[in-house]
């Protein structure tokens, strides 16, 4: 199946809330449905051989078998691709389906890839790990620090990925810079776009090759389906949607019309996250059991000049916080918690919280933990769409019992 580039209803190009609704959409789905239709089928029929001659031959536009592509699928894909400002996207069954099969399309053995040392813990396993047995290297540089990965690049370097903004910290990096280092050297650029959603941030726009998602957080919005996208240039995305074809993490089509959905109410709901986060984080900086909050919308942030420059409306749903307290205490503040339940991910209408010394990082020493900068007593709250006041007075009775 050769998929035609996103529908153009998006022009003139309208406001991100009018995208989210409808771009990527035909005016009529089969029986005039106003609702996206869920096309539940694992192939595709050809009523005689002389349409699978036509069909081969490029003679007609159509699905063939469900690995390679689906109706409703590809509603996510022209979706993403017109909110990220893209040429294209694909989407796969999780984000780490979007992110493995995206670098796996990028290197081979003899490749070099460069992460930034606070990327998604699984991404960093999957290139350590994974990509390390067959011959591909690579270089973890400090959060955000441009200078050492510049000095990290060599001719075989074929990759730069990282976070925007990242996990757990919130560490923004200054896209425009990276992508004109990137690019005078020939290397790709990839850019977990997850936290920023493509109502904060546009990292295509900013000269990043490739934006990848965890569709499972803001995109479906509603922590009931795990799902992933990649969106980027035409070039790209047909090399990773091959790949795709090749490795099967394909997205469900009951998945697609759940994540389809979701990004319907997108940007209502992260502008809603951006409020309820920033309110939350000013409410606890400068709480005396609160020793610090990593936060890209409050002044204090390493990285808030930057935030200030790349991200609008908001900064996203994350609220990482360091309590005055031990990991047992801060035990004890989150199970004091009415409102957020305990969960690991983030992203959808439940807010949820976690202390990752226990939660990601469970199975480390307080020291090895240390090492890799988080200490024990850190809290991630991750906004949902409840009341910011009831929130922030859950909070700030939380903080009481410490
Ligand atoms: C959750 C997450 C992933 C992995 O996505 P899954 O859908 O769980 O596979 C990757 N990157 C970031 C930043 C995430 O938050």
């Amino acid at each position: 199946m050769r998929h035609p580039p996103p529908a153009m209803t998006d022009r003139p190009k309208r406001t991100i809330d009018t995208q989210a609704v409808h771009a990527g959409e035909p005016r009529s789905y089969p029986y005039d449905a106003l609702a996206a239709p869920i096309a539940q089928t694992a192939t595709y029929t050809f009523r005689n051989t002389q349409e699978l001659h036509d069909y081969f031959q490029g003679k007609t536009e159509r699905e063939e078998y469900g690995r390679y592509g689906n109706p409703t699928v590809r509603l996510v894909e022209e979706k993403v691709a017109a909110l990220e400002g893209a040429d294209d996207a694909v989407a796969f069954a999780s984000g780490m389906a979007a992110v493995t099969t995206t670098i796996l399309a990028l290197v081979k053995s003899g490749s070099h890839v460069i992460l930034f040392s606070d990327c998604y813990r699984r991404t960093r396993q999957f290139v350590k790990t994974v990509l390390g047995r067959f011959g591909v290297e690579h270089t973890l540089v400090p959060p955000a620090d441009l200078d050492a990965l510049k000095a990290a690049i060599r001719p075989e370097t074929r990759l730069i990925v990282s976070e925007a903004p990242t996990n757990p910290f919130n560490t923004v990096l200054d896209l425009p810079k990276l992508a004109a280092i990137a690019k005078e050297h020939r290397v790709k650029t990839m850019i977990d776009s997850t936290f920023a959603t493509p109502v904060n941030l546009r990292p295509f726009e900013h000269g990043i090759d490739l934006v990848v998602h965890s569709g499972t957080k803001y995109l479906g919005g509603h922590n009931d389906v795990l799902a992933g996208v990649v969106a980027g240039k035409h070039g790209f995305v047909s090399l990773i949607r091959d790949l795709r074809h090749v490795l099967g993490a394909v997205m469900d089509p009951h998945a697609a019309y759940l994540v389809h959905r979701g990004l319907k109410t997108l940007a209502v709901r992260v502008a809603r996250q951006n409020q309820n986060a920033q309110a939350l984080a000013e409410a606890l900086e400068g709480h005396p059991k609160v020793k610090q909050v990593w936060y890209p919308g409050l002044p204090s942030h390493p990285q808030h000049a930057v935030a200030r420059e790349l991200m609008a409306p908001g900064y996203g749903g994350v609220v990482t916080f360091a309590l005055d307290a031990t990991l047992e205490q801060g035990s004890a503040f989150v199970d004091a918690l009415e409102i957020p339940r305990i969960a690991p991910s983030l992203g959808g209408v439940e807010s949820l919280v976690e202390q990752p010394a226990l939660m990601s990082y469970y199975e480390l020493t307080t020291e090895q933990r240390l090492e890799i900068g988080i200490p024990d007593e850190l809290i991630r709250y991750a906004v949902g769409l409840e009341d910011p006041d009831e929130l922030i007075a859950d909070v700030l009775r939380g903080l009481e019992r410490l």
